[in-house]
């Protein structure tokens, strides 16, 4: 454990009052407590990109700062135009793990849209109904809005076709089409900007699908197109994947060591020790949440206390 990667997960960075406005809170971080948690990590941690973190774990020598990895999931615009200006502020290089559709979208991602639309008030009727015309058996008990999330994770478990059935026809009933505003992917070039800055590019899939649902030839797409796509775009070398919703088998794990990925992160709670599989590292992911007072108010002891969880660096 003393010799052991601590890997920080974040989504969306956010200016405050559009955090409130997210419908999926764990998921993004006001842009003020993410700019006084990366200025303590940089005094009191050694942070750097996963692809050179990694190896320096593993490699005997005890660090003489804990050593911390820095990662991104989903490639929001967010991620260059307010995390990167604030890593870089404090001389900090993080790894950007981006789903490669999502960078060329027209959309949001489906868990944004489904959101925004079972958000809509006076959406619970029309999801009902619409859930029972195209057959979507999984539809929770309880109706959205209050039971929003219920509705994503049913969601989740659909094919990538059913799901997008049901938020079309939503969407063509509620007789409105959630816009891209909001819910931005950063651009190629902003991508490539972030590894010419020094950063790292990480694939998170095509399209942020279930993996263990997909078919081999879907798995290869997802997975081995990705890096290859993400690799021209950038002209950097990838080498790290990061598991959409952290789900992964043997199967999964497989075709990301066959597409050339020398490692690859999942939601499993943890610090990375030595005799984790590369292939599947486990992560803190920091939540706004677990980092606040109750009057929400970053709290730096928190957060320390967040990050220490698993380190006995700090014990
Ligand atoms: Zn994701």
């Amino acid at each position: 454990m003393r010799r052991g990667l601590t890997v920080l997960t974040y989504h969306r960075v956010l200016p405050q009052e559009r955090c409130a406005r997210y419908p999926f809170p764990a998921l993004v971080m006001p842009e003020a407590a993410f700019a006084a948690q990366v200025e303590w990590l940089a005094k009191r941690c050694e942070v750097l990109p996963l692809r050179e973190a990694l190896p320096r774990s593993r490699s005997g020598a005890k660090p003489r700062r804990p050593l911390v990895a820095i990662t991104f999931d989903d490639g929001y615009a967010d991620n260059h135009d307010l995390a990167a200006p604030i890593l870089e502020a404090s001389g900090v290089r993080a790894t950007f793990f981006v789903t490669t559709g999502f960078l060329e979208a027209t959309r949001p991602l489906w868990f944004d849209r489904g959101a925004e639309l079972l958000g809509a008030v006076g959406a619970a009727h029309a999801a009902r109904s619409v859930a029972r015309a195209i057959g979507f058996a999984g539809a929770p008990v309880g109706d959205p809005p209050e039971a929003l999330l219920a509705w994503l994770e049913a969601l989740k478990q659909e094919s990538a076709e059913a799901r997008e059935r049901f938020l079309a026809e939503l969407e063509r009933t509620l007789g409105r089409v959630v816009p891209l505003a909001g819910y931005e992917p950063m651009t190629r070039a902003q991508a490539l900007a972030l590894h010419q800055r020094g950063h790292e590019l990480g694939s998170h899939s095509q399209t942020h699908p279930i993996l263990p649902s997909l078919s081999d030839e879907e798995l290869h797409a997802e997975i081995a197109a990705s890096r290859e796509q993400l690799a021209q775009w950038s002209g950097a070398s990838i080498e790290g994947f990061c598991y959409p919703n952290g789900d992964c088998d043997e199967r999964v794990l497989a075709a990301v060591r066959d597409a050339g990925y020398r490692y690859a992160c999942t939601t499993r709670d943890g610090v990375a020790g030595p005799s984790d599989d590369v292939l599947a590292l486990p992560r803190i992911c920091v939540t706004n949440h677990a980092v606040s007072s109750a009057n929400g108010r970053f709290r730096l002891t928190a957060f320390r206390a967040e990050v220490a969880r698993f380190h006995a660096l700090w014990r």
